[in-house]
């Protein structure tokens, strides 16, 4: 695979706080490139030697607005809790719904995006229910996603309405606890 970095948009870049367009279909040339190089991106990303040559932050998901295009498409690629990978390159994905049940990370959240750190809970949905066109599989697909892909997908799907991580933590207390919320370790 010939993977050639390309630079990710920083906050507080405006493409970051736009709501994204859809993908018109069929995919044009360009879009099928950009969701591609998003696919390799977090794969490579993820590779303990490959991301060491390519200087690339490990990431679990990233957003077209993150490579400056303001377009809903996003990658995610986290493992459940029972070991299996979920990855997904969603293009136009919903949100369907949600669980009542709050969760967050317990130790908080991250963005490539985002240099400076906030810390606190980013309080989010321990489940999310999500459809799109899965451009890995080839077919359009509902999710019904649990913890930490869940958190994932929320966290990535936010980027397509521009919104980013640290604005989900609460202003007066970043760890006030959520009762009955599922704390993921
Ligand atoms: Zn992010």
């Amino acid at each position: 695979m010939t993977f050639k970095p390309r630079p990710i948009t920083l906050d507080p870049h405006p493409v970051l706080r736009q709501k994204a367009h859809p993908v018109p279909f069929p995919l044009s040339e360009d879009h099928q490139q950009l969701i591609e190089y998003m696919i390799d991106h977090v794969r490579v990303s993820q590779d303990e030697e490959q991301n060491k040559i390519h200087d690339l932050q490990g990431a679990v998901g990233i957003a077209a607005p993150q490579l400056g295009y303001p377009l809903r498409m996003f990658v995610m690629r986290a493992t459940d809790d029972n070991g299996h990978l979920q990855e997904y390159a969603l293009i136009n994905p919903k949100l369907l719904g949600t669980s009542i049940q709050k969760a967050y990370l317990k130790g908080g959240e991250g963005c490539l995006s985002v240099p400076d750190v906030h810390e606190g809970y980013v309080i989010r949905y321990a489940q999310a229910l999500l459809k799109g066109f899965d451009y890995i599989r080839n077919k359009d697909v509902q999710l019904r996603l649990k913890g930490y892909p869940a958190i994932v997908a929320q966290h990535e799907y936010d980027h397509i309405e521009g919104i980013l991580y640290y604005d989900r933590i609460n202003k007066t207390n970043a760890f006030q606890e959520v009762p009955g919320a599922l704390i993921i370790e």
